[in-house]
């Protein structure tokens, strides 16, 4: 049982886009094409829910029906013309028609890959509405619950490794089911006619989803000043309170550290097999164990609760407002949402809690560096998105951004926060984009910094090799201790002289398999050294960080 049930925004998408490039054509960049808007309209037809277990998998044995029309604003970026572009679309989709008034459009699919070829080229410059026609039997259609998610709901831009940034546009979604049904869409409800109900992104995104169901129920709550809905069966309202009141504060919190938050309305969907939870802009499905309460063992505490929600949330800011691209483009979103969450879970509920969750994410990226080897931060996209490099994203990930706050101070690092998603909002931003801005907010270069914990794989393991402690002639006491590194990475580390009367704080570098010697004069007698003992660090072993001084 995976216990991290911590949002997989990227991830559940992430899947249905893992294509590798189409052989046979030209590879395409993004930065060739972009879609400024979106009209999608769909008709949902449900079916009762059938599935069987084939090895201990879950195969969906019924597909309901979706028919769908979008017309995309495509818009040549590129300086020279462009022949194709490439979407992610679903196999399970079948394309009736595309067309583009004045060009002859061909298309090609592999697997879940759509390559469309225009004839004649697209100009620089060029702007031109795409119509795609289609239907199919895409997940998830049923009675029970209803889920499809972008690549399905409507063909997207994408690049070989899954950036996202192309597509971000304002997106009117116009969606007809049958009556009985209660049917969310991402945004603003704009109006509804009988079955059919038309939502706005309200800013431009880069992607949007629909889920809810038979069974769903829609419940209002304000909580914060946010109005909400919360779309949920009956029997899962056990903790919608509890969740409403943890939606609300977590929008607070980040529109006080980041911007105000950006959409006029938030919905949650309760849903079975979001694996914890998914979060489009301000548009969050949420694993139906928290709703009900049901998660397995300790899970339903309401720190990993409110965790879950908050992480969800900060997706409404990350990839939705600030769309990142290039080399580690899952960490600054994923590490991000699991870092910020838990910035908003210590502002919330406190040091303790912060403390709890905080050590979930060092026990988790421990069983990943004790069992294997994970790539880069930076070097992890959607085509090695799983195992190792998927925990790591989140535990790793987390722990970076913690280790950047304890590198810049407190203040500059919120700053910097703030500053980068202000910078960045409606854009695409890099790392090197957040590097810069981190470097601006604190007057330092982190080079050094993002080098070793971004584009390379260090990993310290400090020891205390050696201490000596002896009093001073005026009555207070010299002591001295050298730390070891054993493994790589050079970072500046606290080291803690811990008296009766309680810690004194000393910083020393430590090199990459080097040493570090540091002394300090203490009122009272040392009992015992400490490395690292605020807990900034990663480092593969912190079960021997205290030593006894004699
Ligand atoms: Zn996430």
């Amino acid at each position: 049982m995976n216990n991290r049930t911590i949002g997989l925004a990227l991830l559940a998408c992430g899947l249905a886009l893992a294509t590798g490039p189409t052989p046979g054509l030209a590879q395409f960049s993004l930065e060739d094409l972009a879609i400024r808007a979106f009209d999608i309209t769909v008709e949902l037809t449900p079916v009762a829910l059938k599935y069987e277990y084939t090895g201990g998998d879950i195969e969906f044995t019924s597909h309901g029906v979706l028919r769908g029309t979008t017309v995309a604003q495509l818009e040549v970026t590129a300086t020279s013309p462009v022949t194709t572009a490439r979407f992610d679309f679903d196999s399970d989709v079948n394309l009736t028609s595309v067309a583009a008034p004045g060009y002859q459009v061909a298309s090609k699919r592999l697997r879940d890959t759509l390559t469309l070829t225009f004839t004649p080229a697209l100009p620089p410059g060029g702007k031109v509405p795409l119509t795609f026609a289609y239907e199919g039997g895409p997940d998830y259609i049923y009675n029970e619950f209803v889920k499809v998610g972008p690549g399905s709901l409507y063909p997207l831009l994408i690049s070989p490794f899954g950036d996202l940034s192309a597509n971000l546009g304002r997106v009117v979604l116009k969606i007809t089911n049958p009556g009985g049904y209660n049917i969310a869409g991402t945004g603003k409800l704009i109006s509804r006619d009988g079955n059919t109900s038309t939502w706005d992104s309200e800013v431009p995104v880069p992607w949007v989803a629909l889920a809810g169901g038979q069974k769903h129920t829609v419940r209002d709550r304000t909580v914060a000043g946010v109005q909400m809905e919360f779309y949920v069966p009956p029997g899962e309202d056990r903790n919608l309170d509890k969740l409403a009141d943890f939606a609300g504060r977590s929008v607070d919190y980040y529109s006080k550290l980041l911007y105000p938050f950006p959409y006029s309305q938030l919905r949650t969907v309760s849903l079975l097999i979001v694996g914890g939870g998914i979060g489009y802009p301000a548009f969050l499905l949420i694993d139906h164990r928290a709703f009900r309460n049901t998660y397995s063992g300790d899970l339903n505490r309401d720190s990993h609760l409110f965790q879950l929600m908050a992480h969800e949330i900060l997706h409404s800011y990350v990839p939705s407002q600030t769309v990142p691209k290039g080399n580690g483009f899952i960490w600054l979103s994923e590490g991000f949402a699991e870092y910020l969450s838990l910035m908003a879970v210590q502002a919330v509920m406190g040091p303790e809690a912060f403390k709890r969750e905080l050590q979930e994410e060092r026990n988790l990226y421990a069983s990943v560096v004790a069992t294997t080897t994970e790539p880069a931060l930076g070097a992890i996209t959607f085509t090695n998105y799983h195992g190792a490099a998927r925990r790591s994203i989140y535990a790793k990930g987390s722990l970076v951004l913690h280790m950047l706050r304890g590198v810049l101070g407190d203040e500059v690092f919120r700053k910097g926060l703030a500053a980068y998603f202000t910078a960045y909002r409606g854009k695409a931003a890099r790392v090197s984009d957040f590097q810069e801005v981190m470097e601006q907010a604190s007057g330092q270069t982190l080079d050094w910094f993002f080098s070793e914990w971004i584009l390379e794989r260090v990993l310290p393991d400090y020891t205390i090799a050696n201490t000596t402690s002896s009093p001073n002639a005026d009555g207070t006491f010299r002591t001295t201790v050298t730390v070891r590194n054993r493994g790589t990475g050079s970072m500046p580390v606290e080291i803690g002289f811990r008296t009766d009367d309680g810690v004194q704080i000393e910083k020393v570098v430590i090199a990459s398999r080097g040493e570090g010697t540091v002394t300090a004069t203490t009122p009272k007698a040392v009992t015992h050294v400490e490395i690292d003992p605020h807990k900034w660090l990663i480092k593969k072993d912190d079960k021997n960080d205290v030593v006894p001084v004699k």
